[in-house]
């Protein structure tokens, strides 16, 4: 817990964004997502400085699946950057909070009619995961009399080293086709010769909360080196090239990631040794950056309800909220860091299980927490917790959504209101048979 810069205010409060974090729980309550606003714009800044240092063309899209509400698509915008999406459901957002939708890339493994449709009718570039599929999106085109712009997603075959679970870039693994295989050189003739497609170049994404560089050097070559295949058996030029993102935070620990230009520099080392020693100017390049924008820009707030301990084995420590707000401990040991937003800097007295409140034994926040000795009604700060926690939260338990606060510069304001339990049976239904007199 050293590794971190925590501010303070006068009062020895832990602040984010300027705002004293003891206050926002009091005014919003608790469970409460923070969003520290400014982060979010800068870290978007450094993506494209880092990309203009060493692409004559690029893009930055911002994988919206990490943390999507009407407000971060406007960042998104107003930075320049393009929006990434996976369903029906990101894309309409991103529409509802005008975003252009011809900067908008829809990927993922299954894409339904109506995705299809919705995404073709506004313009979306559909990053297509499978042969299959590019027969879905020429009827859709074919039907709807439009052209479908396409791309097409790869697998470099590069073992990223993370939790199996987020790895994406190997063989075996649901997403992309294979480069060994053949197929992948056959979509891309398949896009070629249709009338209702148009060849938008390839797409890869190796992982995610990759914290070494090292992956991307190989994958960048890789990449280049089957563009400049698909260019000579072809005849056809490779646009752009989708490097996919992945990039590392620091959740907790000395698990600190390469900052962002390192990460681009080794990619751009891959590529651009390829192209040079090919004669070959680089096509566009293009990073999908999610977690790395908004994870270290989020933390949540709890309130410490009960302190157990059970003799020879450990205390636990409980609070408001659990895997229903971060389902990340559950899904994949991830590890946070937490203090107590009123002494933040108080020495460790304990080591305690802080456990959420959902009925399950997996319901852990932070396995092994070092944390002065809390009382009950304390409010809690979690780090890290902007990616991947508001978009995978449910209603476990019936527990509503918190409300998530945007922070900057002292000011907060709501940016997603909290669900109330009246929205708990909002779209319950009742079926005659079952209604009894
Ligand atoms: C999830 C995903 C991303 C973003 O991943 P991060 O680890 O959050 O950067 C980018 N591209 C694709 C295709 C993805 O599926």
């Amino acid at each position: 817990m050293t590794k971190r810069n925590l501010e303070t205010n006068a009062a020895g409060h832990l602040t984010f964004g300027g705002c004293d974090t003891v206050a926002l729980a009091e005014k919003y309550g608790t469970p409460l997502y923070v969003m520290d606003g400014d982060q979010i714009e800068s870290n978007m800044q450094t993506c494209m400085q880092a990309m203009a240092q060493h692409f004559a063309s690029y893009k930055v899209f911002y994988a919206s699946k990490a943390m999507i509400t009407k407000a971060i698509c406007k960042m998104a915008k107003k930075n320049g950057l393009h929006l990434d999406v996976v369903s029906g459901g990101e894309l309409y957002v991103a529409l509802q909070a005008g975003f252009p939708g011809e900067r908008i890339s829809m990927h993922g493994n299954v894409k339904t009619p109506q995705e299809l449709e919705m995404a073709l009718t506004n313009h979306v570039t559909l990053v297509a995961d499978s042969l299959d599929e590019l027969g879905d999106i020429e009827a859709m085109a074919q039907k709807l009399g439009m052209r479908a712009k396409v791309m097409l997603r790869i697998t470099p075959g590069i073992e990223a080293h993370t939790h199996e679970y987020i790895q994406t870039g190997t063989y075996d693994c649901k997403f992309a086709v294979g480069i060994v295989d053949g197929q992948a050189m056959q979509g891309i003739k398949t896009i070629i010769a249709s009338n209702e497609m148009d060849f938008m170049g390839i797409h890869c994404h190796i992982g995610s909360q990759i914290l070494s560089d090292e992956p991307y050097d190989p994958a960048g070559v890789r990449m280049a080196e089957f563009a400049l295949e698909v260019e000579k058996e072809t005849g056809v030029r490779v646009p752009e090239i989708v490097m996919g993102g992945g990039f590392g935070i620091h959740y907790a620990g000395d698990e600190i990631p390469k900052p962002i230009s390192a990460y681009i520099q080794k990619m751009a080392d891959g590529l651009n040794r390829v192209y040079q020693k090919a004669g070959v100017p680089v096509p566009t390049i293009s990073i999908e950056p999610g977690r790395r924008i908004v994870g270290e820009a989020g933390l949540t707030l709890y309130t410490i309800y009960t302190r157990k301990e059970k003799p020879g084995i450990r205390t636990f420590v409980s609070v408001d909220g659990g895997m229903a707000d971060n389902p990340r401990v559950t899904l994949y040991q991830a590890e946070y860091e937490a203090v107590l937003a009123a002494r933040p800097l108080a020495p460790a007295e304990e080591t305690v299980r802080l456990s959420g409140r959902c009925c399950e034994s997996g319901d852990v926040l932070i396995y092994d927490l070092q944390m002065p000795v809390a009382h009950k009604g304390e409010v809690l700060a979690v780090f890290a917790t902007g990616a991947y926690n508001f978009s995978m939260a449910s209603n476990y338990n019936k527990l509503p959504v918190p409300p998530v606060v945007l922070v900057s510069k002292g000011r907060d304001a709501l940016m997603v209101r909290g669900q109330s339990l009246a929205d708990m049976v909002r779209l319950d239904e009742v079926p005659a048979w079952v209604e009894e007199d």
